[in-house]
């Protein structure tokens, strides 16, 4: 937990000045509360005689009235007046309050005070604060009285690298979001004393709960309270959507799986190899066997998606997409913040799938390596899927048509554990994805056997007899049939009238055979591709 973190640093006396960052909200809330563990266990414990706020909307504040007379007494009421002032003004006083007694400061907003740039394009009032809290971090004497300062911000490529030069000493601790054990006390803590209405365990509430600060969760329940709704799936889905899409904008796309691999037809190899190597060891907790990233190649509608949602569902993980052509569309600069965030945001979800579709649209073959921003965007995804604390807790797949377009560095051994082709389905596996499907939408047939459609569907992907079967169900009502339903000339009628796609399948499909470095991920046709290979 950061906070055992923050403590060792602060108790081997290497610094007194801390730049907390990531989920800062629940540290001190906008109402100035500070989080109950660093109040108990920190400031109430040190005797700090003052404990003050600073930002540059709200301007200085005290925790308690007298504290505020301990400030004005210090610094012979000079200040008096000045809580609003900017730092070149306040800045003098507070530092002879932190040199003259045990102070704690929480300065917020930090990223908006100093903010990242050349030092010579800030304005004076920037220039003032960031030289004032770099010497704050070397002053002795404020280490001597105990003083503390914690500087907070979102995101700490925001904040002026000035400071986080050796030459200071201000300490960046990553302050995380909750765990599911520190939700579960967390909401026992918080439905104490009250008849909060609940329509699921608090367990439950804790595991759905994944992803939020404690301050949402608060809000959770008081939203409940306030609409007078019990507190159930629905709600704490909706609440977290809005939560995550506010902090995470369209980057970072959470999916809430409703399909297993019961609804997925065909794709026998690669259910069994999920199942095998990730849920199964799941359930048994035997965690080291569990893959850290898997390469899904193939043509697009061929069902890459669908197979990471049934993984999601079936192993019980949270889900949440990366759209990688959305952050590289982004400024210079603010690509990369978003990008580190994001892989935060993605990470605070764990146990979590990692997915990111049209790998090869993002980190092409030598491109990574021309251009300033997607290099660094590229190393920080590197390290982060190379991260083997991970391991059994986050799981990055991807998916990509065009393996061969792929960066080398990325496709380097240990990094995907597996490479697992989704190739065309084959005739029984067509049938069973007609059956699948049609039962999926609810539609009536009176069709029993599917093998003749099957026949007729020769190189269609599962999304193109998706198609089929939803205009089969237009056709239905155009003729009026009956209960809409889809008979043998119905569906007939609707494959004559939808033809495979002609993307580049075939080349495709070689392209994923060649990829693929496991006999038995390949269907038998393919499998004496494998054992040509190289000769
Ligand atoms: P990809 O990610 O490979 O482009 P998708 O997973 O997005 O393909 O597939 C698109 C849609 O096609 C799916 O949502 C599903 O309805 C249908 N589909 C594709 N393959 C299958 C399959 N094997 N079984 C059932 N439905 C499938």
């Amino acid at each position: 937990m950061w906070y055992d973190r923050f403590l060792n640093i602060y108790k081997a006396g290497i610094s007194h000045e801390f730049i907390l960052y990531f989920n800062i909200r629940d540290v001190v809330d906008n109402f100035r509360f500070i989080d109950r563990y660093i109040y108990e266990e920190f400031i109430k414990q040190r005797n700090f005689s003052i404990v003050a706020f600073y930002d540059i909307s709200k301007g200085l504040t005290f925790l308690e009235p007298e504290m505020e007379r301990e400030f004005n007494k210090i610094t012979s009421n000079a200040a008096e007046g000045l809580a609003y002032a900017m730092p070149s003004k306040l800045f003098h006083y507070i530092d002879v309050a932190l040199k003259s007694t045990k102070m704690a400061l929480f300065i917020d907003h930090a990223e908006k005070m100093i903010p990242s740039g050349d030092v010579a394009s800030m304005s004076t009032e920037e220039r003032m604060a960031l030289i004032w809290i770099c010497e704050w971090s070397n002053s002795p004497k404020i280490s001597s009285v105990g003083s503390t300062i914690f500087l907070k911000a979102n995101n700490l490529a925001e904040i002026n690298n000035e400071v986080l030069r050796s030459a200071y000493r201000v300490e960046p601790v990553f302050v995380e979001l909750p765990t599911e054990q520190e939700r579960v006390g967390y909401i026992q803590h918080l439905l104490k004393d009250e008849s909060v209405k609940m329509d699921i365990t608090i367990n439950d509430f804790a595991k759905l709960s994944s992803g939020l600060s404690k301050k949402a969760i608060k809000d959770i329940k008081l939203k409940s309270e306030a609409e007078d709704v019990p507190i159930s799936f629905e709600f704490i889905k909706d609440k977290k959507h809005s939560v995550l899409k506010k902090e995470y904008g369209d980057v970072l796309e959470f999916i809430y799986p409703e399909l297993g691999f019961d609804d997925i037809g065909g794709m026998e190899r690669a259910k069994n190899y999920l199942l095998n190597n990730i849920v199964e060891p799941v359930r048994k907790g035997d965690l080291r066997r569990v893959p850290m990233g898997i390469l899904l190649c193939g043509p697009s509608g061929t069902g890459k998606t669908l197979l990471v949602n049934a993984l999601a569902k079936t192993s019980g993980f949270n889900c949440v997409k990366i759209d990688m052509s959305r952050i590289l569309g982004q400024y210079v600069g603010e690509s990369e913040k978003n990008f580190k965030k994001c892989l935060l945001g993605a990470q605070s979800q764990e146990p979590v799938i990692v997915f990111v579709d049209e790998i090869d649209t993002a980190f092409r073959r030598g491109e990574s390596g021309d251009n300033g921003v997607s290099r660094n965007i590229f190393n920080e995804f590197l390290q982060f899927t190379s991260n083997t604390n991970n391991r059994g807790k986050v799981i990055f797949i991807a998916a990509t048509n065009r393996p061969d377009l792929l960066d080398a560095a990325l496709k380097r051994a240990g990094r995907f554990d597996k490479k697992i082709p989704v190739l065309l389905p084959e005739e029984n596996e067509r049938a069973e994805i007609f059956k699948i499907l049609i039962e999926k939408y609810g539609f009536e047939t009176d069709v029993e056997d599917f093998f003749p459609f099957s026949k007729e569907t020769l190189n269609y992907t599962g999304a193109e007899i998706e198609t089929v079967i939803r205009k089969a169900y237009e056709i239905a009502n155009e003729d009026n049939i009956e209960k809409n339903m889809l008979t043998e000339d119905v569906l007939k009628k609707a494959i004559n009238r939808c033809r495979p796609s002609t993307q580049q399948v075939e080349f495709m499909t070689m392209l994923a055979i060649k990829e693929c470095d496991d006999k038995d991920l390949l269907p038998e046709k393919y499998k004496d591709v494998l054992d040509n290979r190289g000769n």
